[in-house]
C-alpha cells in the first residue's frame, strides 16, 4: 500500500477536473493513469490525443468496487464474480461483455469492456469523490515506458494534464493483469501484477496465455514499454560480454545485471543491478529503463527472467521492450 495519501482538497479538485471534462493523471498501484470520465465522449477522445494512441486501442475503466460490476458489465459470469471477489481491489483487469454505461469510444468500437478497482488509497479516493467511472490508461506517450511516479508523469505528458495527483511511487510497478472472462474458461490477454498461478489456485482449472510476440488484442503491439534506447535480450549468462562487446564497438550501453552476477566488473557506460525479488523487480523495471535513458545509453542489454509468477510480467514488458519499433 502507497505510503503517501493525497489531501482531501487535492482529490476534490482532481474530481472536480473530472467533472468538468478535463484528464487527470493518478496513482494506482500498478502504474500512473491517465483518467477521464468514462461516460464523456469528449474527455475520452481528448485522453487517446494526449497519449498518442490510436482510437482502437480499448481503455480500462477504473471503478470503485466490485458491488459496481453490473452497472458498467452485463451477463458477468460466475468466474468473473469469484475473481473479483479474491482479487478486487487489485491489479487485475476483467473483459467482460459491455454494460449500457460504457461509451463505444472507450472499447475501441469492442462490445466488450475492461474493468478493474485498483488498489491504492488515493485512486479509491477519487472514484468515490467523483461517483463515476474513470478510464486511465497508462499516464505516458504511446508506446513509451509507463510512469511509475508523479515526475515520470509530469516528464511525459505535464503539458497536457490537467492535473497530477502524487502518491508515490507505485507499489507493483506492472500493469494489471487482463483477463478475458467472456468465455467459459477464463484465458490471460497480457500478464502482470496478479500471477496466472493465483489466478489458477482461485478457478482451479490451468489459463491459457498468448505469446507475447503476436498481436491478438488491439492495443497488445510487440513494441511497447519502450525506452529511447534498443533494448537486447541475451541469456542471463552472456550479458556481460555482450555489452562489453558492444561497449567496445562504441554504443553507449546500459545493463540489467542479474541479481546472481551482482559483483561482477562490467566495462559498460551504466550498470543497474537487478534485486533478486520478483516484486522488487516488477516495482523497479520501468524506473531502471528511465534510468538508463536519462544516463545516456543508446543499448540496453539485459536477460529474461523465469517465466513464473511475477517474472511472467516482467518478460512480456522486456520483450515488447526489445519488440520491433516500426509496428508502433
Ligand atoms: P493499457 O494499455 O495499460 O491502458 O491497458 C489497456 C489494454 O487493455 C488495451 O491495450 C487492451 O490490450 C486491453 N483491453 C482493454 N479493453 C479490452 C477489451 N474490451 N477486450 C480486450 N482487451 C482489452
Ligand atoms: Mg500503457
Amino acid at each position: 500500500m502507497a505510503s503517501v495519501t493525497a489531501r482531501t482538497s487535492d482529490i476534490e479538485k482532481a474530481a472536480g477536473v473530472l467533472r468538468s471534462g478535463g484528464l487527470v493523471a493518478f496513482p494506482t498501484e500498478t502504474v500512473y493513469g491517465l483518467g477521464a470520465n468514462a461516460e464523456d465522449s469528449a474527455a475520452v477522445a481528448r485522453t487517446f490525443q494526449a497519449k498518442g494512441r490510436p482510437p482502437s486501442h480499448p481503455l480500462i475503466v477504473h471503478i470503485g468496487g466490485a458491488e459496481l460490476l453490473d452497472d458498467w458489465a452485463r451477463d458477468v459470469p460466475p468466474a468473473a464474480r469469484l475473481l473479483a471477489a479474491r482479487f478486487w481491489p487489485g491489479p487485475l483487469t476483467l473483459v467482460l461483455r459491455r454494460g449500457s454505461r460504457v461509451l463505444l469510444e472507450a472499447t475501441g468500437g469492442l462490445e466488450t469492456v475492461a474493468v478493474r478497482v485498483p488498489d491504492h488509497p488515493v485512486a479509491l479516493a477519487l472514484l468515490s469523490a467523483f461517483d463515476g467511472g474513470i478510464t486511465a490508461p497508462s499516464a505516458n506517450r504511446f508506446g513509451s515506458v509507463s510512469p511509475t511516479t508523479a515526475d515520470d508523469v509530469r516528464a511525459e505528458l505535464g503539458d497536457v494534464v490537467g492535473f497530477v495527483l502524487d502518491g508515490g511511487p507505485c507499489e507493483v510497478g506492472v500493469e494489471s493483469t487482463i483477463v478475458d472472462a467472456t468465455s467459459e474458461v477464463p484465458s490471460i490477454l497480457r500478464p502482470g501484477g496478479v500471477t496466472r498461478e493465483d489466478l489458477e489456485a482461485v478457478l482451479g482449472c490451468p489459463l491459457a496465455v498468448p505469446s507475447s510476440s503476436r498481436v491478438r488484442v488491439p492495443g497488445q503491439h510487440p513494441s511497447h514499454y519502450a525506452p529511447r534506447a534498443r533494448v537486447v535480450l541475451v541469456e542471463p549468462e552472456k550479458v556481460v560480454a555482450e555489452a562489453e562487446l558492444a561497449q567496445e564497438l562504441g554504443h553507449q550501453v546500459g545493463v540489467f545485471l542479474p541479481a546472481h552476477l551482482a559483483d561482477t566488473p562490467v566495462k559498460a557506460h551504466a550498470v543497474v543491478t537487478l534485486p533478486a525479488s520478483m516484486p522488487a523487480y516488477a516495482r523497479g523495471l520501468y524506473g531502471f529503463l528511465r534510468e538508463l535513458d536519462q544516463r545516456g545509453c543508446d543499448l540496453i542489454v539485459a536477460s529474461l527472467p523465469a517465466e513464473e509468477g511475477l517474472g511472467l510480467a516482467i518478460a512480456n514488458r522486456l520483450r515488447r521492450a526489445a519488440g520491433p519499433r516500426s509496428n508502433v
